[in-house]
């Protein structure tokens, strides 16, 4: 009978580029792009001085350097967002477009790639919110993180990625709100000096915007004036309008050194002007938060104030001080806060690399390329040819792949370059620091006390691999993994195709064995030997998607299966990916088809794994 397989989805659709003539075009067309994006980003740096996070100065014409004046029309972003329809599910397909876009201008060593990647979000009309709205957004509930006020920008939170306060003019928007006196405040973002009272903060005081001297010492040189954001606080006052609160704090470990929590809806209580320290009148806004919303969890406050266990005697509920016996670069401590069960009972022996089995022949090792020290050219290096002319990987946050692929070609044993290598990302060890716990529904589990950049490697899913076979006669056995980059490549199975580039050789063909293409040859068996992977769980709404990387040899079929980070992931939550089990695939010993109940919780969950 079967054993039951895990299969990598894709977590995105990608156009698959074909011919050289079409790249051709492709690439005239990115130059555009490119040309037009600097154009831009030119005309929005003008506007302000820098993208300093929480500045607070919109002394310049209203709603200038403000994204939504870049727009032409509106709901064109209805083509982007065709195939969605879960405001959350589109709230992250736009963070994962932001992302790779941001990624592209790191590669091309653009400055400010933060706001060139805001320009591309625009240029492609995936702004999931172009028009400015009052009140809650779908999809971004109360304790929602960003990482960076582009990421607002881009979600269109916030659109305002200089001011602390983003508001609605009277010419866009009179129309829509026909009683109301303009402008009218949508959002503020505090900039955390308030983090002492993060637990009681119900009530707030906000400090209006202007008068400060931004490219110097932003100290206050006048008076602030009731006008714009000012005037729009002021007007939520008299129309009692809720106002979305974002907070903004320190944190080490995103990738902006920021992070931006969306408190959620407050009214303006009261406003006063007051002489300010510099002797200058300032605008004072108290604001008072809506009843009846969620409070802020306890992850967001671990998050907030940084504790997370520094030592195995601040861990709650140990039952083990590092799974992998000292393997791994970080120990990896498993807890049990939820039942008896002990972490023994899981029975298996952790390695770190793939044991092979006899009858699996692994490829000699390709030639690789001739570079020395790092790869950095692609022009020069063979293996950024192979992988369409471009390192797939960033030199960022210790390496980020920009986006998923078909396959990664990495840099292997007989290339010229060191482990330092950016194209050898996946294969440096472990980065973050990572805790298997026990969950009340789904057994062990697995999260990071560090945040996760997008595009980071977590972990190569390692077992025995064997010949698919060879395990059939295998039952309940949950961790085998199925290779089957070929099926993600060929869209077979109703798999998502990628991007690629590269015509991939495979020196085992699919008819020297059973002819079936749609049955991948070799597996990963994590049933009884294998690394922490084995223990991430499945999500019908993931936060890691599978990646095929290739670093040794060119041999697709047996390609090494490594989870990356589909999003940024903030400390504690669960890391998941999709295991892509077709429905109705999973038989038991009696030939009957199993079916087994998904808990991930996702709001669009299948409600079945298998
Ligand atoms: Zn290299
Ligand atoms: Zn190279
Ligand atoms: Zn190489």
């Amino acid at each position: 009978m079967a054993g039951r397989r895990k299969r990598a989805k894709s977590p995105e659709p990608k156009e698959r580029r074909s011919s050289s003539r079409v790249q051709e075009l492709r690439q005239k067309e990115r130059d555009e792009k490119e040309q037009l994006a600097r154009e831009r980003v030119k005309f929005l740096s003008d506007q302000g001085s820098e993208l300093c996070d929480d500045a607070k100065e919109d002394d310049v014409s209203p709603n200038e350097g403000t994204l939504t004046t870049m727009r032409n029309g509106e709901d064109k972003n209805l083509d982007f967002y065709a195939n969605e329809e879960d405001p959350h599910l589109k709230v992250r397909r736009n963070l994962r477009f932001f992302n790779t876009q941001y990624l592209l201008m790191v590669q091309a060593k653009l400055s400010r790639p933060d706001l060139k990647g805001i320009t591309e979000v625009m240029k492609a009309n995936a702004v999931l919110y172009p028009r400015k709205m009052i009140g809650d957004l779908p999809g971004i509930d109360v304790g929602h993180r960003f990482f960076s006020r582009a990421e607002m920008v881009a979600v269109g939170f916030h659109s305002h990625w200089l001011n602390g306060i983003d508001y609605m003019g009277a010419v866009e928007y009179q129309r829509d709100y026909a009683n109301y006196q303009f402008p009218l405040a949508v959002s503020i973002v505090m900039s955390g000096q308030y983090e002492d009272d993060l637990d009681n903060a119900d009530v707030v005081t906000y400090t209006g915007q202007g008068g400060h001297n931004l490219t110097g010492d932003k100290r206050q040189f006048k008076d602030q004036e009731l006008v714009r954001g000012n005037l729009g606080l002021k007007n939520c006052f008299e129309h009692e309008v809720p106002v979305r609160v974002i907070r903004g704090h320190d944190c080490k470990s995103s990738y902006s050194k920021r992070v931006y929590t969306y408190d959620g809806l407050y009214t303006v209580v009261k406003y006063w002007a007051e002489k300010g320290v510099s002797g200058f009148t300032v605008y004072k806004y108290q604001l008072k938060r809506k009843e009846g919303q969620p409070e802020l969890t306890t992850n967001q406050v671990n998050f907030m104030y940084g504790r997370i266990p520094k030592s195995t005697s601040e861990i709650q509920g140990l039952v083990c001080e590092d799974i992998s016996n000292g393997l791994e670069s970080k120990r990896i401590p498993a807890t049990n806060r939820v039942d008896e069960t002990p972490f023994s009972s899981s029975g298996f022996t952790y390695i770190n690399s793939l044991k092979i089995e006899p009858n699996v022949k692994i490829p000699k090792s390709s030639t690789g390329c001739n570079c020395r020290g790092n790869c950095t050219d692609p022009k020069k290096c063979a293996c950024a040819r192979l992988n369409g002319g471009n390192f797939p990987y960033v030199d960022l946050n210790d390496g980020r792949l920009i986006e998923p692929r078909d396959v990664v070609f990495e840099c292997g044993p007989n290339c010229g370059c060191g482990p330092e290598c950016v194209n050898r990302t996946s294969q440096k060890r472990l980065r973050f620091h990572l805790e298997v716990f026990r969950s009340p529904k789904k057994g062990w589990a697995v999260r990071s006390w560090d945040f996760i950049p997008a595009g980071s490697p977590v972990c190569e899913y390692i077992g025995v691999l064997r010949r698919t076979d060879d395990v059939d006669t295998l039952t309940d056995n949950d961790y085998i993994f199925e290779i089957d980059c070929q099926q993600t490549m060929q869209g077979l199975d109703g798999r998502q195709r990628r991007l690629g580039d590269v015509a991939v050789p495979t020196d085992n063909k699919a008819s020297e064995s059973n002819g079936d293409e749609n049955v991948p040859e070799f597996c990963i068996d994590a049933g009884s030997t294998g690394n922490f992977a084995r223990f991430i769980n499945h999500s019908c709404e993931p936060n890691l998607f599978v990646q095929c990387v290739l670093s040794s040899h060119q041999d697709i079929k047996l390609a090494r299966v490594v989870l990356f980070a589909a999003d940024n992931i903030p400390p504690l939550q669960e890391l998941t990916y999709d295991y892509g089990y077709t429905l109705d695939s999973v038989h038991g010993p009696d030939g009957k088809v199993k079916k087994l109940t998904c808990y991930c919780g996702a709001v669009n969950c299948r409600k079945r794994l298998y």
